[in-house]
């Protein structure tokens, strides 16, 4: 399943918990369910939000290489920095559908999403997103 069907189902999802736990519309639930219906799919190389993450800390990584080294070495410093990190998180990726799709990282997701926004609602809301893509793609593990 897609991007843009992990969104769908999580808004079909979102919607019908709103007849039962209501929430006022803000972009911060948009963004948590938009987060929710995609970050279990990190793990995979080809997803967007992969790509979105990846390219930021490589951009990132690039930025401050830029910005700290010496002035003749900036560029090829920058550019190193930014394929290093992306050299690095491909090592390090979790195969695709494994712990990212699993109702710990459910949980992980839901924890994180509350101790930076302080809001049960836009937890629990993350976490019916980030469940709703776990049984699009029929992978309901435990850890
Ligand atoms: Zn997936």
């Amino acid at each position: 399943m897609n991007a843009f069907w992990h969104v769908a189902v999580a808004l079909l999802c979102c919607g019908a918990l709103s007849l039962v736990f209501p929430v006022a519309l803000s972009p911060q639930l948009a963004a948590v369910i938009l987060l929710g219906a995609l970050a279990p799919d990190i793990d995979h190389a080809k997803s967007k939000i992969f790509r979105i993450v990846v390219g930021s800390l490589a951009f990132c990584a690039a930025a401050l290489a830029y910005l700290t080294l010496p002035e003749q070495s900036r560029i090829l410093g920058a550019i190193i920095a930014a394929i290093a990190v992306i050299l690095f998180v491909l090592l390090l990726k979790p195969r695709h559908r494994g712990v990212t799709h699993s109702l710990l990282a459910l949980l992980v997701f839901s924890a994180v999403v509350f101790a930076l926004t302080r809001s049960q609602p836009l937890a629990i809301y993350g976490g019916a997103a980030f469940l709703s893509h776990l049984i699009a793609d029929a992978e309901l593990k435990l850890a």
